[in-house]
């Protein structure tokens, strides 16, 4: 039996830094049985109590281990819908990892000792992807005179769509954009979630009888109230958090200062890192600065390094963060896999005004150097302002990635939904209901910038208390 964890394959930094090709490569039916063995099968497992939606764990970790692969998918099936993708971004050294046996007490995150549980679940979810298990999945026909619309296509959506479609209900998702997936294909790049892995779970929805309507923004091209009225039981709002929010210093209007979402839209959602093959084109920098410390910052840093790498350009990528990585809220193996790639840090640092040059461009950040005082109501150490320590760092494009708002479009809208003083939808945290009769919402829209399987699990709870009440509805006009 192994005792060390079994690493995941990657692509090496110098070939992955070139291409927006997915960098883990995940394990072998062989490494995953070695994983799975050092697996200890707790009696009492703690693991479970750090998924977000209470997976299994210990029971898909034996099942794996009996080499029953079909059933470890299924395992996790029932309680999240997407493990092929949930196994690729979710940030399991916060959660399950963190919460396994093998981490030390009072860990900030997952020892490396911990069970790689995420490399298991995605080895089972790539397994079923691979031989078309998805497939096989019936779906009822009970509730099939009811129709639902949902409205967004993120993980909340696509996961409540799902869990409605499989009891035969009728579901219209409505999207604003072009495309489906919602951040799981505007802003998580390629070469973490690659776009086939995202299509399949999207594909299988479709045999479901989930009907796409893209190019439609609900608030604008039709109200709450005109979907109720053109027959739609009930509604689901996954509309997510996609307004970037900016530091609000001097000078941060000027060329070449991206929010996070349009740099990352264009190059995921638009392709830009193939312009002129697909016709979006993204600024790209000698001096690149991104300022934050979260996934969409590390996202940011790594698509930048890859454009200027693929257009010949020196590598000068840093990132920018007032904390110390400590205090960094992105999954731990994007940080080191920016740090591999050759993506600078500098910690500590509060920027402070941009400074542009005579065209309006942006040319240096200035920034003013930090120490960490006492924690704040995120339980993180405040950053504390060193008087006198200003300095200047050169860049010639900055992406803004420092934290993300529920967008305002159907609240506006829809004065009835009440919301709380972030302007998330305030719901019932048992029904998901909101405060209009009906019309329920989960992921970002109600907690704010989150998880994919945080977003998923809200879903799945609305959608079974929507069951709930047109099975109810059902018996009484029965
Ligand atoms: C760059 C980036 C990287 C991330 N990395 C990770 C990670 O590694 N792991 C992780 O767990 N989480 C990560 N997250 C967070 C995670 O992606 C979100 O928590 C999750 O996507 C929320 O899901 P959602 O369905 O609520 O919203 P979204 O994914 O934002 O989807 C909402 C959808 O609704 C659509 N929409 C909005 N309003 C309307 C309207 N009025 N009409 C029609 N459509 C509408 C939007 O266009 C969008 O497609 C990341 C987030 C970002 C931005």
């Amino acid at each position: 039996m192994s005792k060390e964890p079994v690493k995941a394959r990657e692509v090496s930094p110098e070939i992955r830094i070139g291409n927006f090709q997915e960098v883990v490569k995940g394990y072998s039916e062989e490494e995953a049985l070695l994983e799975a063995s050092r697996c200890l099968q707790c009696k009492n497992p703690l693991c479970s109590a750090g998924c977000p939606v209470g997976i299994d764990i210990k029971k898909f970790i034996y099942q794996i281990k009996q080499k029953d692969y079909q059933a470890a998918y299924l395992t996790i099936k029932e309680k999240s819908n997407f493990p092929s993708i949930c196994g690729r971004v979710c940030p399991a050294e916060y959660q399950c990892r963190k919460a396994c046996i093998l981490t030390k007490k009072g860990s900030v995150f997952a020892s490396e000792q911990a069970i790689n549980i995420h490399f298991l679940e995605r080895f089972a979810g790539d397994y079923a992807r691979d031989n078309q298990i998805n497939t096989k999945v019936e779906n009822k026909k009970e509730l099939s005179k009811f129709k639902v619309a949902v409205v967004g296509s993120g993980p909340a959506g696509l996961c409540c769509a799902g869990e409605l479609a499989r009891k035969g209900v009728k579901v219209d998702i409505f999207e604003s954009l072009h495309k489906t997936g919602g951040v799981l294909r505007y802003g998580i790049p390629p070469f973490r979630l690659p776009a086939d892995v995202l299509d399949f779970e999207i594909n299988y929805l479709k045999k479901l009888g989930v009907n796409f309507i893209t190019n439609f923004l609900v608030g604008k091209a039709k109200t709450i109230e005109e979907l109720f009225a053109q027959g739609y039981a009930k509604i689901f709002l996954g509309l997510g958090a996609g307004v970037p929010s900016f530091l609000g210093v001097k000078g941060e209007n000027l060329c070449n200062i991206y929010s996070v979402n349009e740099f990352l839209t264009r190059v995921n959602l638009m392709s830009a890192y193939k312009f002129p093959e697909f016709h979006t084109p993204v600024n790209i920098g000698r001096n690149v600065l991104i300022v934050g410390g979260g996934n969409t910052a590390m996202d940011s840093a790594r698509v930048a390094l890859r454009l200027q790498k693929i257009n010949g350009l020196p590598l000068n990528t840093t990132v920018v963060y007032r904390r110390t990585e400590i205090e960094m809220p992105a999954r731990r193996l994007e940080i080191e896999h920016a740090r591999q790639e050759g993506i600078k840090f500098e910690f500590l640092v509060q920027p402070k005004e941009f400074i542009g040059d005579d065209q309006g461009f942006v040319k240096s950040l200035a920034c003013l150097r930090s120490k960490l005082g006492e924690p704040d109501s995120s339980g993180r150490r405040r950053p504390v302002i060193i008087e006198g320590s200003e300095f200047q760092i050169d860049c010639d494009l900055c992406v803004i990635a420092v934290g993300l708002k529920a967008n305002q479009i159907l609240i506006n809208a829809t004065p009835e939904l009440k919301t709380n003083q972030y302007s998330d939808v305030i719901v019932d945290s048992e029904t998901m209901e909101s405060s209009i009769k009906g019309v329920f919402a989960g992921g970002d829209i109600v907690g704010g910038e989150g998880t994919v399987i945080e977003a998923m699990g809200m879903a799945k709870k609305a959608a079974q208390t929507i069951i709930n009440q047109l099975l109810k509805k059902e018996s009484s006009n029965a």
